[in-house]
């Protein structure tokens, strides 16, 4: 038997973390029923190969030619519907991106299972049943979600478990072509890709700085990118930035938006309400800069400073640029 992972690399050819992640829990999950990890990799590069054979796969299927239909997420779940009869696998795992979400629903409708959406670490298995663990109520407590059945669907909340690096670096590596597996009701004409640029994607950076509404116009939003640009961040930001147009939506952090665990989060002139924090309290050390000592932000923080953005982070930014000068 096998647990199937689905990854996706066909923007870049670059595996992402997240896809890493769900092998690892994949990998986990195998190791306790002795089974193997199987992955269904789509234009991966060579380097994509070797992270996810030291992530624990222990069979890479690589499609190398290009199918526009899967950009239709009912077909991806077909194709994978497929492999999961030639691979013969009794568990899917997913990364719970927008992909994943719709690709998981869509899987769990054809094979008509049960599938454990945002789950966040494994905690028991055996042949018969699956327990994870999940957040429910903005973090603030834990959930168990048991699947039992033949075939099980799971999906990894991005940034919950750390990707392992050494499982195994000799997977067995295929490369194929592939076509669409059905005809669909949807003809892709086109698929335009958008590039974020030298930008680092939020859901994958290890550092991020993060700026709320005490920044008090997007105007000021250069501090942010400057320090960020200092440390090789991603910039984040809380909603209501967001939702007055200050920054892009995909960069809102929290209960609405993405669930992130970086090493180090900065928040500059956020509050910390609990839906911000539903967020970003996985993070490893988090950061606050806000001029309010009260600001509830610094009951979650390991480090923080009251003071006003406007003098304290050109000054860190200036800090931290001189230091990286003396590493040179
Ligand atoms: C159902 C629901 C879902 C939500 N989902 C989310 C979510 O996903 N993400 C999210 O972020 N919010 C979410 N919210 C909104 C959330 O409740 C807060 O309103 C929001 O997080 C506040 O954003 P903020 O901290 O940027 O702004 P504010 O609460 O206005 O805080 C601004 C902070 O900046 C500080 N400040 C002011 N001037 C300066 C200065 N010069 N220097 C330094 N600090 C300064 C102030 O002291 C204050 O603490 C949600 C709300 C609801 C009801």
């Amino acid at each position: 038997m096998s647990v199937l992972v689905y990854a996706d690399a066909s923007q870049n050819g670059k595996i992402k973390k997240a896809s890493l992640e769900a092998t690892t829990l994949a990998h986990q999950i195998a190791s306790k029923l002795n089974d193997k990890v199987v992955v269904i990799l789509y234009k991966g590069n060579e380097e994509s190969k070797q992270k996810l054979s030291q992530a624990g796969a222990h069979k890479i299927i690589n499609i190398t030619n290009d199918i526009p239909e899967l950009s239709d997420f009912s077909v991806t779940a077909k194709l994978i519907q497929k492999y999961i009869a030639s691979e013969n696998a009794s568990t899917v795992v997913l990364s719970y991106d927008n992909q994943g979400k719709a690709v998981g629903a869509y899987l769990a409708g054809l094979l008509n299972c049960g599938i454990a959406p945002a789950v966040t670490s494994l905690l028991e298995a055996d042949n018969s049943t699956l327990r994870f663990r999940k957040n429910v109520f903005s973090g603030k407590a834990f959930a168990t979600i048991s699947l039992s059945g033949d075939k099980k669907i799971v999906c990894l909340l991005p940034n919950s478990i750390p990707v392992q690096t050494s499982a195994n670096s000799s997977a067995e590596i295929t490369d194929v072509t592939e076509s669409a597996p059905a005809k669909n009701k949807v003809t892709i004409k086109s698929v335009e890709k958008t590039t974020s640029g030298d930008k680092i994607p939020l859901p994958e950076a290890e550092l991020v700085v993060s700026g709320g509404r005490g920044l008090k116009g997007p105007e000021n939003w250069g501090i942010i990118e400057e320090l960020a640009k200092a440390l090789g961040a991603a910039t984040a930001c809380s909603r209501p930035v967001a939702d007055a147009h200050w920054r892009p939506h995909h960069e809102h952090v929290g209960q609405t938006g993405l669930a992130i665990r970086p090493n180090l989060y900065i928040a500059i002139g956020i509050s910390g309400a609990i839906q911000h924090l539903a967020g970003v309290s996985g993070s490893k050390t988090i950061v606050v800069i806000n001029t309010d000592k009260e600001a509830p932000f610094f009951k979650a923080a390991d480090y923080g400073i009251v003071g006003d953005a406007f003098e304290v982070v050109p000054k860190l930014t200036e800090a931290i640029k001189k230091f990286k000068a003396t590493q040179q």
